[in-house]
């Protein structure tokens, strides 16, 4: 990290004050972005959002794909869909329940995109918890952890379901899982709770097994599609 120049990185600017005569030191500006930095990272650390994913932001999402001017066209229109979200969430919240940021290639950042709105929801104010859909899923058979986990739960204005009905990867075995999910996602939607949801399908495409919650998520939603690049 470079020294700022303006207070040599004491962090402090000195100002002579002539009603009290004496030198008087006020917070430089370096330091106030350092307090909201800290401010925002405690707020990420509280969110449950593993840090890889903080250093994001729109710019240097769409700079991963520079050079690649198909996935970029393809993007573009959803790019600007989301920023206008980022940057007022109001529209979005006053009329959906859920955001789906999908996509079928491997590599296309959806996560990264989900985390770079849910900051801008937590420099908002909004409270957000990021949630594996796996992990989610293993909650709802956690009895001794499970009353205060969802208690805890509903302390949040949002929630980032990340790999969201993924039958590859999350299997909910059994009905009664998929009955819990079902209540919790509609209880949860019936209080205003909003989803922001990582996947690998379009909500129409979700598995047969989970089509209850399905039809919660169908509601009212917005979907975003974003390309990424098959590795060879
Ligand atoms: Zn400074």
């Amino acid at each position: 990290m470079s020294r700022c120049l303006k207070c040599g990185g004491s962090g402090f600017k000195i100002k002579y004050d002539p009603e009290t005569k004496e030198d008087t030191a006020y917070p430089c500006n370096c330091r106030l972005d350092r307090e909201k930095k800290d401010t925002i990272r405690t707020k990420l650390v509280r969110a449950c959002i593993p840090p890889k994913y903080w250093e994001y932001d729109l710019d240097n999402y769409s700079n991963c794909f520079v050079g690649n001017s198909v996935i970029q066209d393809a993007n573009s229109f959803n790019i600007n869909k989301l920023k206008g979200i980022i940057d007022d969430p109001t529209y979005f919240i006053e009329n959906y329940d859920v955001l789906w940021i999908w996509g079928t290639t491997p590599n296309a950042g959806h996560t990264s995109l989900a985390v770079i709105l849910a900051t801008s929801l937590l420099e908002h104010k909004y409270k957000v918890r990021f949630l594996r859909m796996q992990d989610l899923i293993a909650s709802f058979t956690d009895f001794e952890e499970k009353k205060d986990f969802f208690k805890y739960l509903e302390g949040f204005d949002f929630y980032l379901i990340d790999d969201a009905f993924d039958s590859n990867r999350c299997i909910a075995s059994g009905d009664y899982t998929r009955i819990q999910l079902f209540n919790w996602l509609s209880t949860a939607v019936s209080n205003n709770k909003k989803f922001i949801c990582t996947s690998k399908v379009d909500i129409p495409k979700i598995d047969k097994q989970f089509e209850q919650s399905k039809n919660v998520l169908l509601k009212s939603y917005i979907s975003m599609e974003f390309q990424g690049v098959i590795k060879k």
